[in-house]
């Protein structure tokens, strides 16, 4: 079979073959190849769980894949909130003849991030829709974990808390936008879509009082957020945010606020101040965190930015679709 036909979403044998041999020999584990109704799960009294779907075009972008990004987004999700990621579900959409060497790539990058992130798919579901249905694969993931502990309470925010970006910004915007080659510009820029596994086990027991990824939106999205729901602003340095030469030239030409594009491997963390240099120098010693920084503070009631010239000037919460399917 070089191209998924109707028949393998019919529940037959086709079904059962299509499972066993492309997604059970990538994906399979003890709860999983059980294929019963439901998985039945261990989970501790206190759980974490999250939803997302994904349609990012193009599905292959330098740096990754839809299928990376589905495990990634959503086991990020978990991290951020304080979890310890365990277990995800999938569904796949999947257009009549598409074709089998790609999903099985993407599938090949879904299993090996899954091992990275040390979690296990235990539930899944496969629909095939009429050619032209949709335009490619769109994959939903949700995800538990145990959640030891707690970063989404903006109330543990204070005045003078330290705000840590743990890798440097626009990275996955600017890298599919380029991959979508309607630009007009030749090369690549490498998508940031990372799991953050390493970086919240680093951190794990330290004094972190919140924290969130970063993804549509940005950076800015997130200040913007958090801002509104603790009734706190906050005071970036241009020059302390960190973000590569080739991305910062290229958002400069098209007229992109770097603050304001999509991320999928970066978190912002607030910690007490006293503790900021201790938590950086974990991050920074993490794969995913080496261009971490300290770049700002709680601050006032506003987000704003102090211009790496000494002006000021406010961050907006980015509005409209800036890049549709991103992720
Ligand atoms: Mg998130």
């Amino acid at each position: 079979m070089n191209k998924i036909t109707m028949s393998v979403g019919s529940g037959g044998a086709s079904t059962r073959s299509f499972v066993s041999d492309i997604i059970f020999s990538r994906l399979g584990n003890e709860i999983l190849n059980k294929a019963s109704d439901s998985a039945i799960l261990d989970v501790s009294s206190k759980t974490a769980f999250t939803t997302d779907s994904y349609v990012v075009r193009p599905e292959f972008f330098p740096g990754g894949d839809i299928g990376k990004i589905s495990i990634c987004g959503t086991v990020n999700d978990l991290l951020v909130s304080g979890a310890v990621p365990k277990y995800l579900s999938f569904g796949l959409i999947v257009p009549e003849g598409y074709l089998v060497s790609d999903l099985e790539r993407i599938l090949d990058s879904m299993a090996a991030e899954c091992r990275k992130a040390g979690v296990k798919v235990v539930c899944g579901d496969t629909k095939v829709v009429e050619k032209g249905a949709v335009d490619g694969l769109i994959i939903n993931t949700s995800g538990i974990g145990d959640a030891v502990y707690n970063y989404t309470d903006v109330s543990n925010i204070k005045e003078g808390d330290a705000v840590i970006i743990t890798s440097d910004i626009a990275r996955h915007g600017m890298s599919v936008m380029l991959a979508r080659g309607e630009l007009g510009f030749e090369g690549e820029i490498l998508s940031d879509c990372a799991c953050l596994l390493d970086i919240f086990e680093s951190i794990a027991g330290m004094n972190v009082k919140f924290a969130r990824d970063a993804t549509r939106g940005g950076v800015a999205a997130v200040l913007n957020e958090i801002a509104s729901d603790c009734g706190l602003g906050f005071l970036m340095k241009e020059s302390d945010i960190p973000i590569h030469e080739n991305v910062g030239y290229l958002c400069d030409m098209l007229g992109f606020d770097p603050l304001a594009v999509a991320n999928e491997g970066l978190a912002v963390i607030i910690v007490e101040q006293g503790e900021a240099e201790a938590v950086l120098e974990k991050i920074k010693n993490c794969e995913s965190g080496k261009r971490a920084s300290v770049c700002g503070i709680v601050e006032g009631k506003n987000v704003v930015l102090e211009t790496a010239i000494g002006g000021k000037r406010h961050i907006e919460m980015p509005s409209g679709e800036l890049l549709p399917r991103i992720c």
